[in-house]
């Protein structure tokens, strides 16, 4: 498995978690691969996913596809010799990238060895970064709309800067729709001399209710339009997917036309919500 040098379009999958998720997997990842993105990701523990989850959907990315799979890492609750030993079996599968994460806090306060060794993202890339070099290209994540649990945004933003400065080769961002907060933070990039590629992370609009619960938990803002209109379709899910696919394609287009180095696609695990916005978007494949 090579790391493509432009991994700017790619799509994330989560490891499915019932049966029948685990059986439609070969055909969602064909579906997907046909347009042949940069690479794919694979999120681990979002949902209680674990890391058997995680590696079998990136092994059978790749052994279906020749894709690149990179698997999402995340030292919230973990030990270094937790972190050491999932590396080095990614390593020795052949993986090339790795989204380095601290994961979400649980929302009940945690003792300290409960919250494990690391405390924060950029401690996890550091380790990765000591223990092995380049062997690894690492992504970490930002966000345009700041974090929930930041202090303010100066010191989201020196988080951010920290984590770049401890070796991340590329940032994807938290979904968002205010094309304006994205190019604010690649702006403050900018001006703090930050080179590293801020991909978009992009979240299709498929389902109201979905949308508007994982918005409220990771501090992304649904703008008040977005929300009354895809409220006032009600259950009509044809209505609200065509009204999200207008609002998202334009979005995208807003932000390849001014500078972003591409989209990170959060698939769902659905094949064509992302594949509509891809076609409208005029990407090839
Ligand atoms: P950090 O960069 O460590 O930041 C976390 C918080 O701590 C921020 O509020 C930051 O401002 C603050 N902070 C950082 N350093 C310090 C410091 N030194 N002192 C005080 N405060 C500090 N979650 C999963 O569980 N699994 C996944 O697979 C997954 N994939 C994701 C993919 C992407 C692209 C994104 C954007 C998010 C993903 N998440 C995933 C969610 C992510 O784990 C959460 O948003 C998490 O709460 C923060 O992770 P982080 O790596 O951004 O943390």
């Amino acid at each position: 498995m090579t790391a493509s040098r432009d991994p700017h379009f790619s799509f994330e999958l989560f490891p499915p978690r019932t049966p029948p998720g685990w059986a439609k997997l070969p055909a969602l990842i064909n579906e997907l691969a046909r347009v042949k993105p940069s690479f794919f990701s694979v999120t681990y523990g979002a949902g209680g996913s674990d890391q058997n989850g995680t590696y079998d959907t990136l092994i059978k990315v790749v052994e279906q596809t020749g894709i690149e799979a990179a698997p999402h890492l995340t030292c919230v609750g973990s030990t270094r010799a937790n972190i050491a030993a999932l590396l080095q079996q990614y390593r020795d599968a052949g993986v090339k990238r790795i989204v380095a994460l601290r994961g979400d806090l649980p929302a009940t306060a945690m003792s300290s060895a409960a919250r494990g060794e690391f405390r924060f993202a950029n401690e996890l890339i550091e380790f990765i970064r000591d223990a092995h070099g380049d062997a690894f290209a690492l992504e970490v994540a930002a966000y345009p709309e700041i974090h929930p649990q930041a202090t303010s945004p100066e010191a989201d933003f020196d988080a951010f800067v920290r984590k770049v400065q401890a070796g991340a080769d590329g940032a994807v961002t938290q979904y968002f729709y205010n094309a304006d907060a994205y190019f604010d933070f690649a702006e403050r990039c900018d001006r703090a001399g930050l080179k590293v590629p801020i991909v978009p992370g992009i979240m299709p609009i498929v389902n109201t209710q979905q949308l508007l619960r994982f918005s409220a938990a990771c501090g992304a803002e649904v703008p008040r339009w977005v929300r009354l209109r895809l409220e006032a379709f009600g259950d009509d899910k044809r209505a609200v997917q065509d009204f999200g696919l207008e609002v998202v394609t334009r979005l995208c287009d807003t932000l390849l036309k001014n500078g972003a180095p591409g989209v990170h696609f959060y698939t769902l695990n659905q094949a064509e919500p992302t594949l509509k916005l891809w076609r409208n978007l005029g990407l090839p494949g």
